[in-house]
């Protein structure tokens, strides 16, 4: 596609009839086949899609993709990966289960940009030698008893000015099709594009096809800052140096070749003690799952609830039993006995609380499996 194209409605060029919905919830886009039922959002899950009420012209972009790199999960890898995830939570939420994940199992296309950029250009730059530099170094020691030359080899970096003329064509530049990507791709990992293939009508019939919410003009920043790194490090490599630094250009693009590529993944969810949906999304090409591994904070407290009532009855009996003594003495060892049985019981209510709020406990991001 040349990026002079501007979309125009063209759903018609996905080979199909095809509708556009929308969550009201995330404001996730997606591409449907027209004649599918609305599914709940298979990205946060928190309500239906409906029908995109708006102009489809007024989006962002609504062409097809060019690209797509194929689902390449096995049924097996996918279990193990849904089964890991769920498992090793202390007092998993009840609908945190490997056959509700499984059962709830949604495949989904992510976009991404793809560009092909000629690139012709100054550049200007210091690059850096790695040399080594040898001393001695005198010692005293007291065991040896007396003074020891020991050989220092230190590593060093000569800088030196370079300049030059840059005129190549970069192929396989990637850019965040959506806002969400960077984080995404951070928990995510990356994918295997050289698998990519033609787009064909059969995969937006397998999946929704999530919309790019960043046309290219806006992508093209991130994507000239890959080049930009790309070309420095050829420039690094031209002037046979090991580092390189203040990397200045002035860069000029006569032609560039933008392709939106799809990558496959599986979403899915569980609901957690609010009863609200929590997504997890699973990578369509290696399986890694990501997701809130959350325990139920409101079994914890069940189950320290009977505990604690237990631990009541026990004090209350063993209390009757103690004031009984006068009446009856061998109620005295059965009445201290509960009253310490009820005090552990007691203690114990808290066990629960305590390992839930640990699990739970704010981490730098999310658990991964
Ligand atoms: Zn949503």
């Amino acid at each position: 596609m040349s990026e002079h194209v501007l979309p125009q409605t063209e759903l018609e060029a996905w080979g199909t009839d095809v509708q556009v919905v929308v969550c009201e919830t995330c404001d996730w886009r997606f591409v449907l086949p027209a004649e599918t039922s609305l599914p709940r959002c298979p990205h946060c899950f928190g309500t239906e899609l409906e029908l995109l009420s708006g102009e489809v012209s007024e989006l962002p972009y609504v062409a097809p993709p060019e690209q797509a790199v194929p689902f390449a999960v096995s049924e097996a890898q996918l279990t193990g990966g849904i089964e890991t995830f769920a498992k090793g939570i202390p007092l998993p939420p009840k609908d945190l289960n490997p056959a509700a994940l499984r059962a709830r199992l949604q495949a989904i296309y992510l976009p991404r940009w793809w560009v092909d950029a000629e690139v012709a250009a100054l550049w200007q730059a210091e690059v850096g030698f790695d040399y080594e530099v040898v001393s001695h170094q005198e010692r005293y020691s007291d065991t040896v008893g007396g003074w020891q030359a020991r050989k220092v080899h230190e590593g060093r970096v000569r800088w030196e000015p370079r300049a030059g003329r840059l005129r190549r064509t970069y192929e396989n530049v990637m850019a965040p099709a959506l806002e969400a990507e960077k984080a995404l791709r951070a928990q995510f990992g990356d994918y295997d594009v050289t698998r990519a293939r033609p787009y064909h009508v059969d995969m937006v019939r397998r999946a929704p096809v999530r919309l790019p919410d960043r046309v290219p003009a806006v992508a093209w920043a991130d994507a000239e800052m890959a080049l930009r790194r790309r070309a420095g490090d050829e420039c690094r490599q031209a002037a046979k140096g090991d580092h390189i630094r203040e990397y200045r250009w002035q860069p000029a693009y006569p032609k560039r070749n933008w392709t939106l590529l799809l990558l496959p993944a599986y979403t899915t969810y569980y609901l957690d003690d609010e009863q609200r949906p929590q997504p997890v999304l699973i990578h369509g090409q290696t399986g890694r799952v990501i997701g809130m591994r959350k325990a139920s904070l409101k079994r914890a407290q069940r189950i320290a609830l009977i505990l604690g009532l237990m631990a009541l009855i026990i004090f209350v009996l063993s209390s009757i039993s103690l004031l009984a003594v006068a009446v009856a003495p061998p109620l005295l060892v059965l009445g201290g006995i509960g009253l310490l049985v009820g005090m552990v019981l007691g203690l114990s209510a808290l066990a629960p609380l305590i390992v839930v709020w640990r699990f739970n406990r704010p981490r730098r991001r999310p658990q991964e499996r």
